[in-house]
This record gives C-alpha cells, sequence and structure tokens, in this order.
C-alpha cells in the first residue's frame, strides 16, 4: 500500500480545563500520520520552517513515516494557539500564523505520483486541488476543511470537492458546506458536490458514514481520562485512511470498520497532549479496543 497525506506540520500551544501545552508538534499532517503509522507506510507533504530541528523531524522517523515531502523553507514554522472549555467539543482559535505556509506550493516527489491513497488535510483548496492533480492514479483520494476555507474559499473548494472520492468534515462544517441542518440532508447534498463517501465527525457524539444509500453511525469511544482534543479528527482520518490503505476493500462493511479504528485512533489522541499517546501504543491497544468498541454497540433484535 502507500498512503500519502499533504496538510500542516505546526508548532502548537494548547489550554484545556486540564491543563497546558506550549510549542509542542502538532498539525494536521503530524497527527494523520502518526496515527496512520500503525496501519502501514505513511508520506508526509508539508513545509516546515528553519525552527523546525532534527527532534522534531525524529518524530516521524521514529515511526517510520517518510519526511521526503516535508520542504523546509526560510521563515518560521506555522504555528497555532487554541483553547478548549466547557465540554471541549469545539476549538477557540486564539492566534494563527501562516508563516512558511504563505508561500507554499506542495510538491508531491515524483517517485510518489503513483501514490494510490492520498488525504488532503486541513489546507488552502487551492493547494489541496495542486497535490490532487499530482496523484492522477490514486484509488482513494479523502479530504478535508473547515469553516475559514468555507467561508473565505468556497468556490476553490468545490472545485476540490468536485475531484475526491470522500470528505471527512465536522458536523458544523457540513452544515455550513451544504446550507442544510439536518445531518442527512446535508450529506446528500455534499454527494452532489462530488465525494460519494461522507463522514461527519461529531465530537462526543461520535461519527456518520453517508454512503449510497446507507448510514452508518459509530458513538465516540467513551473514555474516563480525556485532556485534550487536538488532533481528534486527523487522527480519526488517518485510522479510517490507514485501514482502507492496508486492506484496498471499499465495500460497505469495510467502510464501517474504517470508521470505527478512526474513532478508536481518535480516542487514543485526545487521552494526552500532542501527539503522545499515538507515539507510545501498541497494535494490541488498537485490536482491543476495536473489540470494546464492538461491545459498546453491540445488540440484538
Ligand atoms: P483537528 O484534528 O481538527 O483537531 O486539528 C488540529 C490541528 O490542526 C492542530 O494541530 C493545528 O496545528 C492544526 N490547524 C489549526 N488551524 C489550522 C489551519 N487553518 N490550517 C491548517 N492546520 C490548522
Amino acid at each position: 500500500m502507500s498512503l500519502l497525506v499533504v496538510g500542516s506540520v505546526a508548532f502548537d500551544s494548547i489550554r484545556t480545563p486540564h491543563g497546558e501545552a506550549e510549542g509542542i508538534l502538532g498539525g494536521s499532517a503530524s497527527f494523520f500520520s502518526v496515527a496512520a503509522s500503525w496501519f502501514g507506510p505513511v508520506k508526509v507533504v508539508a513545509v516546515v520552517g528553519e525552527d523546525f530541528g532534527e527532534e522534531h523531524l525524529e518524530v516521524f522517523r521514529l515511526r517510520s513515516i517518510e519526511t521526503t515531502g516535508i520542504e523546509r523553507a526560510r521563515g518560521k514554522t506555522f504555528r497555532w494557539k487554541g483553547e478548549y472549555v466547557g465540554d471541549m467539543n469545539d476549538a477557540r482559535t486564539l492566534d494563527l500564523q501562516l508563516n512558511v505556509f504563505q508561500n507554499f506550493s506542495p510538491k508531491v516527489p515524483e517517485s510518489d505520483a503513483s501514490t494510490e491513497y492520498v488525504f488532503l488535510g486541513n489546507i488552502d483548496p487551492k493547494l489541496q486541488l495542486h497535490v490532487r492533480r499530482q496523484v492522477p492514479h490514486a484509488r482513494m483520494v479523502a479530504c478535508d476543511s473547515m469553516n475559514y476555507w468555507i467561508e473565505g474559499s468556497l468556490d476553490d473548494l468545490k472545485k476540490t470537492l468536485r475531484e475526491v472520492h470522500a470528505l471527512v468534515i465536522n458536523e458544523g462544517e457540513a452544515r455550513m458546506l451544504s446550507g442544510h441542518q439536518n445531518l442527512r440532508k446535508a450529506a446528500k447534498e455534499i454527494q452532489k458536490m462530488g465525494p460519494e463517501i461522507v463522514v461527519i465527525k461529531r465530537g462526543e457524539h461520535g461519527v456518520s458514514l453517508f454512503t449510497n444509500g446507507s448510514i452508518f453511525s459509530a458513538p465516540a469511544f467513551m473514555l474516563e481520562e480525556f485532556k485534550d482534543p487536538t488532533g481528534a479528527g486527523d487522527s480519526f482520518a488517518g485510522g479510517f485512511m490507514g485501514h482502507l490503505a492496508r486492506t484496498g476493500d471499499f465495500s460497505e462493511a469495510n467502510l464501517r470498520r474504517a470508521v470505527v479504528y478512526g474513532s478508536v485512533m481518535a480516542s487514543f489522541a485526545v487521552e494526552e497532549f500532542g501527539l503522545k499517546r499515538l507515539l507510545r501504543l501498541t497494535p494490541q491497544e488498537i485490536e482491543g479496543r476495536v473489540r470494546e468498541f464492538a461491545q459498546l454497540t453491540r445488540f440484538d433484535v
């Protein structure tokens, strides 16, 4: 299998009711790739600045993630500062510095042009489309987006959506993009824009998967320890795409399993700040939680 992600590699500063962290390694591509690395090889396309040290690259190498697509540019790495209050369902962005992302033109290394599985993480939809067109043979291209781009770059986002197979998006953003409050109608409207598969992330309420003609919902895993929601969405996408790439099977039953693997990876990510928990997982822990998930949702009719 070959799985490639384009997205942000960032230094995050985060405050939650359970503590805070300053300048830790984060970003959509980081959470995605570390989560997906538990399923098979992953390649990252991103940009970092001069302040990005060997010790940070080492984090990717520790998980055997291919970093030749991480470009180093003059200037500072992307920075995001966010805060979560109350039930921690929504992040409040306190500060966002695009830095080296301002002049970024993502390049898929030539040797990766035949990549079959691609995740277009949350960045400017123009850049997402630019990457999409560099991997013409991909069997499954999924993308993510957020309010910032839906409000400011809707036409570009619609162009990107026409060329992807799946969209993985938050419920608020699905409503904003489709103009429908009702999630079933929202998913239908988004499917008309291009992606046959629409995955709507609903925070503590779990995830819903809409494919042509069928709906599946998984609850969120009920955790006792929940410290930092940052990266939950990207870790979900890492588990979802990691499982699809590992199996190469897009049947309805396997898409549902992919949703559960995604939910499991998200549940680990939020147990600690940053990438910490995702880095010290074991395959046994992942499988164990998948079984707990099955138990959580099983009932007799
Ligand atoms: P999520 O999985 O949705 O919680 O994404 C969290 C990550 O997204 C954080 O590590 C941030 O560095 C990154 N992030 C926040 N805002 C943006 C943005 N506008 N573009 C790209 N990455 C972002």
